[in-house]
């Protein structure tokens, strides 16, 4: 970190200032310039807070050197990191990972129907919604436990590991118990209390970007969940909101190498989320796996005239088959298997 002191600074405030970060265990080096006093801070930085060192009324500028966070860093943590979702690797070089399931799920017919045309396409998890953080109040909520039960039958009757969105903090003894991959949404990825909470599972956790989120953001939240134990993180990128219309939410690319370069964590992409409509989900799956995703995560539904949530971007099972194959054939050509 790099401080700029002001020009007229008397000596005696630039010694307490140089004495307070000696004090937390931070090398000090000091630049005397003829027209300011620079400090750079070697050390631990992440947890200082520049808007509180600007508050000090010598300081000129604060500029950080190296990023806030430090689990996720690949600076600390060069080789990628693989995390298992009940015996599936997701990550480095791990095979390309396609998970597929309904918006919501509508029952213990419909979870198990589509988790086996999901099988039977190629996908190798199971997602749905039984917690559903909906826009309207007046929208279809979500089964609740009913769901959960019905999507542990469908891994039963399948093999398919399940991925199910935790809304709040009191139904994670039930997502322990039966999740294999747990959601945090786009809408809490900042509701930091849930956060910490899922930083005591011992369930990995797939971190959706929040909307509006920028990246690091978006990676600080991640490394709130790092930092309370939890090193399991999955980043999925799911759009965010631009101004434009033609599509749901804006797909971000280039999260893929930008995350890639800055952390050591997997990242998937969801092209459901982030287009709203299934026409053009075939795309932007097969332009992810072009740019290194580790994985995909499709809404998939056999009736989305029908679907309870989100059918306008649901892709039939024909088609969610078809995509897999494609996107098996970018994977092996830039070097890298689908699972
Ligand atoms: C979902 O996965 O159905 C969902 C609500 O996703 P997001 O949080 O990305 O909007
Ligand atoms: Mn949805």
């Amino acid at each position: 970190m790099i401080i700029t002191l002001k020009k007229n600074a008397p000596e005696e405030e630039v010694k307490k200032i140089r004495e307070h970060f000696e004090s937390m265990n931070l090398r000090v080096n000091m630049i005397k310039g003829d027209e300011y006093n620079v400090f750079g801070l070697v050390g631990d930085t992440a947890r200082l807070d520049e808007r509180k060192i600007m508050a000090n009324q010598w300081v000129e500028n604060v500029q950080r050197v190296s990023a806030p966070y430090k689990l996720a860093n690949r600076m600390f943590h060069p080789e990628d990191s693989v995390v298992d979702v009940a015996g599936i690797p997701v990550g480095g070089k791990s095979p390309v990972v396609v998970i597929g399931g309904p918006c919501s799920v509508e029952g213990e017919d419909q979870a198990v129907r589509i988790a086996k045309e999901v099988k039977e396409a190629g996908g190798c998890m199971l997602r749905g919604g039984a917690y559903k953080p909906r826009t309207s109040p007046y929208s279809f909520q979500g089964l609740g436990y009913e769901g959960i039960v019905d999507l542990v039958r469908a891994r039963e009757k399948t093999g398919l590991p399940i991925v199910s969105e935790l809304m709040s903090v009191d139904k994670i003894d039930e997502f322990e118990e039966n999740v294999d991959l747990v959601q945090i949404g786009a809408r809490n990825m900042q509701n930091f209390d849930l956060l910490k909470a899922v930083g005591h599972m011992h369930k990995p956790i797939l971190l959706k970007r929040g909307m509006s989120a920028a990246i690091e953001d978006w990676i600080m939240s991640a490394e709130y969940i790092m930092a309370n134990g939890n090193p399991n993180v999955i980043l999925c990128e799911r759009g965010i909101r631009t101004f434009e219309k033609y599509t749901r939410n804006t797909m971000d690319l280039a999260v893929i190498p930008i995350i890639k370069e800055k952390t050591h964590l997997p990242i998937i992409i969801d092209p459901s989320h982030s287009t709203g409509n299934w026409k053009y989900v075939e795309a932007v799956s097969l332009a992810a796996v072009a740019a290194g995703a580790d994985g995909l995560i499709i809404e998939v539904h056999d009736h989305p005239d029908e679907a309870w949530s989100d059918g306008a971007q649901s892709l039939k099972p024909e088609k969610f088959a078809q995509l897999i194959e494609k996107a098996r054939k970018i994977a092996e050509a830039c070097g890298r298997p689908l699972r």
